[in-house]
């Protein structure tokens, strides 16, 4: 029998119109072939104009953009940083980056990300933290107004990790634009890709300030070389810029944001749909001050007769790939040592019961059907 073509979790969908190689193409014309040039300057704009910041750094990657965030927040040795446990382990490996230590949070059920009553009982344990890494998990915005009001009173930095959640709203402001720093990714299978990259965006009241943050990074990011015609360096460099290359992917797949978002929230939409029959299938949540770009849709099994693995295993099985929801940080034996607050196990009930379903942009109704009826298939 003839393997079918595979179906994928989430994989790069470049525009029809083909936007992404005439930026490329601009690049190679002007032989910038480069960490800097045209493209990566008109990415940062454009994408700041997006999502309504003043100032951002193409970075190298994500994780890169975390890395500065927090380095920019004057995050050092021995400092602590709260961090979300539900998520992807890359929110978390900076802190380690910057000789600090996590501590992590459980999520809450309403939004599956940090839980704002665990958050408070984090502060009252460790009053001289440092910053806060809150994530928008598979899209879905945090409860942002309770976290930022704590991280106000007690004068605490916020980074919000929108990796995930390019193009969502939080009460009809883009995700990102509302921690002092927001962080986004490129990666391969993120809602937009540049096969590898990132952005951080600095939203400071000030619009001179965050300039000067930004430029800063944009210096650190570069190797720290100080403005001197011999190699001099005053701090710590890193290589962290963004290819012109790749910036040129970036701007082209910009132009498609909000349509790969209409379709994931149809794919969403779908699975909600096709679920609501079976009990046991829980859909994850969405509200109303939210507006999720559905990066991943993702379920919860309820009950023992079907587990997670069963249906991934159903879907491998004709070629369709499904993923385990991210393991929680304070399950993993690198950070077995970190300290964890909890709001009721619920990122570890989440990790436990839950699936993350096919979320391509690319995927058909008829393959949409059949991702379904093999899943309702295992209840029969
Ligand atoms: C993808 C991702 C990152 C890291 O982004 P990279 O560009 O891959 O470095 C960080 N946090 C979360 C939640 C992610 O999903």
């Amino acid at each position: 029998m003839k393997t079918l073509p595979r179906i994928y979790l989430a994989s790069p969908h470049m525009s029809d119109e083909g936007f992404e190689k005439q930026y490329i193409q601009a690049a190679f014309d002007s032989n910038w072939i480069a960490p800097l040039g045209e493209n990566v300057d008109r990415f940062e704009q454009e994408l700041a104009d997006k999502v309504g910041s003043s100032h951002a750094a193409a970075l190298s990657c994500g994780t890169a953009a975390i890395h500065m965030a927090l380095k920019a927040a004057g995050v050092g040795q021995g400092d602590i940083v709260f961090c979300q446990s539900l998520t992807f382990s890359a929110s978390a490996n900076p802190i380690i980056y910057q000789n600090a230590i996590p501590v992590f949070i459980d999520s809450e059920p309403d939004t599956w990300n940090m839980s704002p009553d665990a958050l408070e009982k984090a502060f009252a344990k460790y009053p001289n933290v440092k910053a806060v890494i809150v994530v928008h998990l598979y899209g879905l915005a945090a409860d942002l107004d309770r976290i930022m009001e704590l991280c106000r009173k007690h004068g605490v930095c916020l980074i919000e990790d929108a990796a995930e959640s390019l193009g969502t709203l939080y009460k009809g402001r883009y995700s990102g634009t509302f921690g002092d720093y927001g962080v986004f990714s490129f990666n391969g299978n993120k809602i937009i890709t540049t096969s590898g990259g990132g952005m951080l965006v600095a939203n400071q009241k000030d619009s001179a300030v965050a300039a000067e943050r930004i430029a800063k990074v944009r210096f650190w990011a570069t190797q720290s070389r100080d403005s001197a015609r011999h190699y001099q360096h005053s701090e710590l460099g890193y290589n962290y810029r963004m290819s012109n290359v790749l910036a040129g992917i970036g701007r082209g797949q910009l132009k498609v944001l909000d349509q790969r978002v209409t379709k994931k929230r149809q794919i969403f939409e779908f699975y909600t749909q096709a679920f609501s029959t079976v009990a046991e299938i829980k859909m994850m949540p969405a509200n109303d001050w939210s507006y999720s770009n559905c990066w991943l849709s993702c379920i919860t099994l309820s009950g023992s007769r079907v587990r997670p693995l069963d249906v991934m295993l159903a879907l491998e099985a004709e070629n369709i790939e499904s993923r385990p929801i991210w393991k929680p940080m304070h399950l993993q034996p690198f950070f077995r040592d970190c300290d964890y607050i909890d709001h009721a196990g619920i990122a570890q009930r989440i990790f436990e019961n839950g699936v993350c379903l096919p979320s391509d942009t690319k995927l058909t109704l008829e393959e949409l059907q059949k991702i379904v009826s093999i899943i309702k298939k295992l209840w029969h």
